[in-house]
């Protein structure tokens, strides 16, 4: 698949976070390739277009080619309730994509295998449930301050 340069790497980098059943949306978020946002930065100018837009789906671009959709519904799955677990409704500081989108934060996890260096996001810290990075033999990640 042919595609602008650093289109692949960054298809890859962002995929958690696209709507693999939506194909094109109204509204869209260029991303410079020389200069990638990292993906808490990419949430939130998501979110923040969102909120402005109305939309209920945001394009990625990337020197005008789609690298994929992001939707309500899959930045709700990318806060991943691990396991199934319900999150306690009283969980004040769950982020939520209705009006207040200032408040929300990424929380980064990183592998701590030396040379692995895979991430991962969540807008909530659950310390039962940290992500793994799906490697065999590496342990769970951890939190970056
Ligand atoms: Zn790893």
């Amino acid at each position: 698949m042919e595609g602008p340069p650093g289109f692949e790497r960054l298809r890859e980098k962002y995929g958690e976070l696209f709507d693999p059943g939506v194909s094109a949306a109204g509204c869209w978020i260029e991303v410079d390739p020389a200069k990638p946002p990292t993906i808490p930065i990419l949430v939130a100018q998501v979110v923040s277009k969102l909120e402005e837009s109305r939309a209920a789906s945001i394009e990625v671009r990337v020197a005008g080619t789609a690298l994929g959709v992001v939707t309500r519904a899959s930045l709700e799955d990318l806060e991943g309730t691990a396991a199934g677990e319900a999150v306690p409704v009283s969980s004040g500081d769950r982020a939520t994509l209705a009006g207040e989108s200032s408040q929300f934060r990424a929380l980064r996890y990183a592998c701590p295998e030396s040379g692995c260096g895979k991430e991962k996001f969540r807008s909530f810290h659950d310390a039962r449930f940290l992500p793994s990075c799906g490697t065999d033999g590496h342990r769970l990640m951890e939190l970056c301050e």
